[in-house]
């Protein structure tokens, strides 16, 4: 088969890799001048030592996107520092989960945090226990707040809140409890180091997007914005027999508006979420832990700060990550308050000053409970691949790669019943 994929980051990457290894002849339309969509590096004024366009995380559940690393010439173990889930807070050790296998690590780690009482550590555990014997499923009404009601108030404000913005960018108010429960059930009790976290050590391109651009050699064409979609398939006017989208949700609406109007309604209603990014630098400085949750407030944006200097990067460089930021991109400001909430809740050897801000207005798609996502099937031969699409997951890389793999596996499910006379389109 051809394939044309439309769009260049973690989703479309899975899904030209996995049709090219499956024998099919693919082109891979990305209208930036480089692969990698949000997850990419961006370019600082010293080119040796660019910016992540926001600090990402992996986890170690996140098999998919490791395994892609792997497949194209990236080793996991040197590309990622994986540490056992921590949240320690400045001058607290906080929640940390000992190895082990994860239902007796998870319990160890909660009744070992002393800085919750008693009947905080136990009320937790019996709700974990409770979710556990449910299947970690829920109404698909509920939001993570109301999910999390019964639980401790320190429980809810250490561990529930600061997760729930990290993995749903979403307000624990706002945040779908489903999928949030999904989350935990993947992370924290779906087989050994799963809950671990997996922070880059080298810039965010290098982790894919940079190998990927090798790897396609001459199937990848960069700075081409996709104009038009006709069926049949035509690409801007060029024949293919199959087409993965795997542009954003906004892009993929734009293009099927005239041939699955249902579709597209549905891809256009998302909303969505901003991240926003503020990199402080202070020579000298070092925090005590690679990364140290924070506790937000009207005058304190960020929830998480990494040091980059622990993380093998530029010594002296601290990524301050405000998740759910819409309050802070209306207000403005965040910047110098991500700086006074620094100089109040961490010690510097060198006063700390803003080297860069990045503000991702369309960060993640807002996590609502029954939110309507798109499907990956479009129509016979066009299939949408990115991580707003329906899916257990939350806008994540784990849930682009699997967007990706299951496109190409649609597109190679469909090619194999053409080939034997049975049509097979639909997943
Ligand atoms: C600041 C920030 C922090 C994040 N932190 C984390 C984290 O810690 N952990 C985590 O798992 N996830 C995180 N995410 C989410 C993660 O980055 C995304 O879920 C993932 O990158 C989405 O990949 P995608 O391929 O679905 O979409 P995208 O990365 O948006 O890729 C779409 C691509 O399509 C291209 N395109 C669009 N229109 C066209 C067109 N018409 N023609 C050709 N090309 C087109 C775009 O240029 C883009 O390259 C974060 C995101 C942001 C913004």
């Amino acid at each position: 088969m051809k394939a044309a994929i439309v769009g260049g980051g973690w989703a479309g990457i899975a899904a030209a890799v996995a049709l090219a290894d499956a024998g099919h002849d693919i082109t891979v339309f990305e209208m930036a001048p480089q692969l990698g969509g949000r997850a990419r590096s961006v370019a600082g004024q010293d080119a040796t030592r660019p910016y992540d366009n926001g600090q990402h995380i992996l986890i170690g559940a996140y098999r998919d996107s490791l395994a892609l690393m792997r497949r194209l010439g990236v080793d996991p173990d040197a590309a990622l520092m994986r540490l056992p889930l921590a949240l320690p807070y400045p001058g607290e050790p906080g929640l940390r989960l000992p190895p082990g296998a994860p239902l007796a690590s998870f319990t160890r780690g909660v009744l070992a945090q002393r800085g919750w009482p008693l009947g905080a550590r136990l009320g937790l555990l019996a709700a974990a226990a409770g979710w556990l014997a449910r299947g970690f499923r829920c109404d698909a009404a509920h939001s993570v707040a109301a999910l999390c009601a019964g639980l401790p108030p320190a429980v809810r404000r250490d561990l529930v809140e600061p997760l729930c913005v990290a993995a749903l960018n979403t307000p624990a108010r706002d945040a779908s409890a489903q999928v949030f429960l999904r989350v935990l059930r993947d992370a924290l009790f779906s087989g050994a180091g799963s809950a671990d976290l997996l922070l880059p050590r080298r810039p965010l391109s290098e982790l894919l997007a940079t190998p990927a651009a090798a790897w396609l050699g001459g199937r990848l064409r960069l700075g081409a914005r996709v104009q038009r979609l006709e069926p049949g398939w035509r690409v801007d006017g060029e024949a293919f027999d199959a087409v993965v989208l795997a542009c954003t949700s906004v892009e993929a609406a734009r293009l099927t508006a005239g041939i699955a109007p249902g579709w597209s309604a549905t891809a256009a209603a998302l909303r969505f979420e901003p991240i926003v990014t503020v990199y402080l630098h202070s020579p000298g400085s070092t925090l005590p832990a690679p990364m140290l949750a924070l506790r937000d407030g009207p005058d304190a944006p960020a929830q998480f700060v990494f040091d980059h200097g622990q993380l093998g990067g530029t010594p002296g460089r601290f990524a301050f990550v405000v998740s759910g930021a819409a309050p802070w991109v209306a207000r403005g400001g965040c910047a110098e308050a991500v700086r006074a909430q620094a100089l109040r809740e961490l010690r510097w050897a060198t006063p700390p000053v803003v080297a860069r801000m990045l503000t991702e207005k369309r960060a993640t798609f807002a996590c609502t409970p029954g939110l309507a996502r798109p499907p990956a099937c479009i129509a016979p031969g066009l299939w949408a691949a990115g991580d707003y699409v329906a899916g257990p997951y939350p806008a994540t890389l784990e849930g682009a790669v699997r967007a990706g793999l299951a496109a190409a596996q649609g597109v190679g499910t469909a090619a194999k019943g053409a080939a034997s006379g049975s049509p097979t389109n639909t997943p």
